[in-house]
């Protein structure tokens, strides 16, 4: 019986942790049947992300168009959040996520997710988390997942491809396809992820023997925890 935790491979594990976070599933899904993935965790992994799976949350759902889901979840918990001992703070935290775009009408604010670093960090772990929940490889290191929005279309026969998942499809859909077999490919997974129907994001899980002969400056291009600051720099 393996009680190792899912994220960073402690022995005797104390805790479970919802993969995907329990706070993007709105009252109308509490007693849905929807199984809840969990995977063991230690305390210290589980309590880490405590305060940014809210702001992954609230970011997530300001961050597109909303569906029924959203509009749930803002009528109820994200407005809760906002309001409570905390609100002005995870406020503040979602505004300075806001960049102002000039449109026809003037201007407004655009909530970029790819440059949110403590939504990033959430988005790694629901990977972490899937790796482990469907036996490949694990403990998946942080640094070894890349996260960005998908920016990009995908061949729709490659998406087809992929086995399809999901925790209530409204919520959370999944794809992933495994690589460990071809050498000369540097992923071990690819992820496609889209919560609420149309945040999509894409995660890659570096295999550790490519990820452990990269430089420092290739490191901050590749890792999930590189310098978007100094990338940033580097593009410009
Ligand atoms: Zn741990």
């Amino acid at each position: 019986m393996n009680n190792a935790c899912a994220y960073c491979g402690a022995a005797n594990a104390e805790t479970a942790d919802h993969v995907i976070p329990n706070s993007l599933y709105p009252p109308s899904k509490s007693n849905s049947k929807i199984q809840r993935r969990k995977v063991p965790a230690c305390r210290p992994c589980n309590h880490s992300w405590s305060d940014d799976e809210p702001h992954f949350r609230t970011v997530l759902t300001f961050a597109g168009e909303p569906n029924q889901a959203v509009r749930e979840l803002w009528n109820g918990k994200v407005n809760r959040s906002l309001r409570d001992i905390d609100g002005r703070r995870r406020f503040s935290d979602v505004w300075a996520q806001m960049q102002p775009i000039d449109t026809p009408e003037g201007e407004r604010h655009k909530i970029y997710p790819a440059s949110d670093v403590r939504l990033l960090r959430v988005m790694r772990k629901v990977v972490r988390g899937l790796h482990y929940h469907h036996e490949l490889w694990s403990p998946v290191p942080d640094e070894m997942v890349y996260v960005d929005i998908l920016r990009f279309g995908i061949p729709k026969e490659f998406v087809d491809a992929m086995a399809t998942y999901h925790r209530g499809s409204d919520i959370f859909r999944y794809q992933f396809e495994v690589f460990d077999q071809f050498e000369d490919i540097p992923m071990s997974s690819a992820w496609l992820l889209t919560f609420f129907e149309n945040r999509k994001f894409i995660a890659l899980v570096w295999k550790p023997t490519f990820f452990a002969q990269l430089s420092p400056a290739e490191i901050n291009r590749f890792s999930g925890v590189r310098d978007l600051a100094q990338l940033e720099q580097s593009n410009s």
